[in-house]
């Protein structure tokens, strides 16, 4: 039986022999006492590789992101943020549930920005009616697409202008970093702080294309993560021996960066390989995620398509809209298996 090609996610992949090794290897303290050396070598890589005073080792994105937000906004605050943001529609409204922040969604742009002008008209003026606009959240790739620079160097501007601090979700910041140094010739580490800086908070996922097993940081200055080490307390994120964790983020810092250009280069192929099948409507893609979407012609045979894929070892997420994501754990082998397998269904 061949290997699963598991195209679902880029978190489903395992820690490498030299992940695991880093991680056995890796001097252990109680991190709520803040004397994990691991976990505070990792806070100081990544707080300097992306521009910040400090950095806060979390568990997830989802806390990574909470603790951000909270770490700007009071209760009855508001963060303004597109409709399909990770922070807005994919982490139970945390924000809003946990420490009374009102998100103030605005709808995309057809490229994933959102439109100065939507910005504008949702900042609040200082009335009693209102929540009190505090907070502009951006994401970074937005559903593996790369955000523009001038927009984000606009939009935080404008932000900046009318007394908002910035917050960006850079999930998958590497990605949208090593992209962009392919089309300028640059470092990825660079580009990734040149995105960075136009933030007064990042938060990045170790788990997701750089290959961890667990983690993420909130980066910012000294202030904000002395405000987010309470706020991750509160939410149930001190971890003691957390240094086995974060030595595999450390690691991936050291040798999973330059690598993702490997995924992009395998999304590439992917797509040029599916585009001209009759029925589905796919977008060229930017870094390591495709989405495909199944047009009317071909919607009945969905679940099919789904299963067909299974029977032959390929997983993909959704029905009518597939999501399919390049990995360390995915290679050109497994790309060939499922672009036959998906060319056989449609007898392409
Ligand atoms: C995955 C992801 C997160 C955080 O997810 P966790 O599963 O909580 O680590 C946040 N934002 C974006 C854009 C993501 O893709």
């Amino acid at each position: 039986m061949n290997k699963i090609v598991d195209l679902r996610s880029d978190t489903i992949t395992h820690p490498t022999p030299g992940m695991r090794a880093a991680m056995m290897q890796a001097p252990l303290g109680d991190d709520v006492f803040g004397d994990d050396p691991s976990v505070n070598l990792l806070q100081e890589k990544i707080a300097d590789l992306l521009g910040f005073e400090a950095a806060l080792f979390m568990p997830t994105g989802t806390q990574s992101n909470l603790c951000g937000i909270l770490a700007h906004c009071q209760r009855g605050d508001e963060y303004i943020v597109g409709h399909n943001a990770h922070t807005y529609l994919w982490e139970a409204g945390g924000a809003a549930v946990l420490g009374s922040v009102q998100p103030q969604p605005i709808q995309h742009q057809p490229d994933g920005t959102l439109a100065l002008t939507d910005i504008e008209a949702a900042i609040k003026i200082d009335d009693p009616h209102f929540a009190r606009s505090r907070l502009l959240a951006l994401e970074n790739t937005l559903g593996g697409r790369r955000m523009p620079m001038n927009f984000l160097e606009q939009a935080t501007q404008l932000a900046r202008s009318r007394g908002l601090a910035t917050h960006l979700d850079g999930a998958r910041l590497f990605n949208a970093a090593v992209a962009q140094a392919e089309a300028q010739r640059t470092d990825p580490r660079q580009e990734a702080r040149l995105i960075a800086q136009h933030f007064d908070s990042v938060s990045v996922c170790f788990s997701k294309g750089l290959g961890a097993p667990v983690g993420s940081a909130l980066c910012g200055s000294k202030d904000l993560i002395y405000r987010a080490r309470r706020l991750r307390k509160m939410a149930g994120g001190g971890m003691r021996q957390a240094g086995v964790l974060a030595s595999a983020a450390a690691y991936a810092l050291d040798h999973h960066i330059d690598r993702l250009a490997d995924d992009h280069a395998l999304m590439r192929e992917l797509y040029a390989q599916l585009k001209d099948i009759p029925g589905l409507g796919i977008e060229a893609p930017q870094t390591n995620i495709l989405f495909i979407d199944l047009q009317e012609s071909v919607r009945e045979r969905a679940q099919a398509l789904v299963d067909h894929l299974k029977a032959r070892g390929v997983l993909v997420i959704g029905l009518y809209r597939l999501r399919l994501v390049t990995h360390l754990d995915v290679d050109a082998d497994g790309i060939r298996r499922a672009v036959a397998a998906i060319r056989e269904f449609f007898d392409a």
